[in-house]
């Protein structure tokens, strides 16, 4: 898919294809050198994180176990309220593992910073975060992200897995959405 397949409804592409493609070999060299010698498990928040886990573990060097959580926020909005609920656990025990949640975009964090909890009290040897991008908000939590592939401006993107009423996940970039869509 390119922008042409979607006509009118793409407003600015914020992050192109090919740099998307880039940032990821430049992360994945990180991670590879990062846990060198472990055994690592890469955790994806779906469905969201659903391109970026699949190109990442591609990227990497070394094999790694891939499990998936679905977790959602309650309440109503656009806005997360930091409360979550587990919709799908993961399958893995993860005492004594190296932990590496994938997400697509961290934009208030607090859904991560529940996770990251939730994650680390499970008994994990380390839990660390990789975002394909993040907003500036995610700037006032007090989260450690160890791997970021692009800041974004605070404004509603889709594509690379995000979406708008569940569509144009499949949009290979990352992209605003041009008015009309909304209305
Ligand atoms: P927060 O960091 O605010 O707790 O929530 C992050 C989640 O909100 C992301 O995983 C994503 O599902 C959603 N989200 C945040 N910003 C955007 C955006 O610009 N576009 C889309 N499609 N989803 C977003
Ligand atoms: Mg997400």
């Amino acid at each position: 898919m390119d922008q042409q397949d979607l006509g009118t409804d793409i407003e600015k592409v914020l992050v192109a294809e090919a740099q998307i493609k880039h940032r990821l070999t430049e992360l994945a060299a990180d991670i590879d050198r990062d846990y060198a010698g472990e055994d690592l498990l890469i955790v994806g928040v779906l469905k969201g994180a659903v391109m970026v886990m699949a190109d990442l573990a591609r990227a990497l060097h070394s094999p790694v176990r891939m499990d998936w959580m679905a977790v959602s926020s309650y309440g109503s909005g656009t806005k997360s309220s930091g409360v979550v609920r587990i919709l799908k656990d993961l399958d893995t025990d993860l005492k004594d593992q190296h932990v590496l949640i994938v997400e697509d975009i961290i934009d208030s964090g607090l859904t991560l910073s529940w996770l990251l909890a939730n994650l680390k009290s499970r008994g994990a040897a380390s839990v660390e975060i990789c975002t394909m991008l993040r907003k500036p908000e995610a700037a006032k939590v007090e989260i450690d992200v160890r791997y970021v592939g692009f800041e974004v401006p605070n404004e509603f993107v889709v594509g690379y897995g995000l979406d708008y009423a569940e569509k144009y996940r499949n949009v290979p970039f990352v992209a605003t959405l041009a008015p009309h869509v909304y209305s």
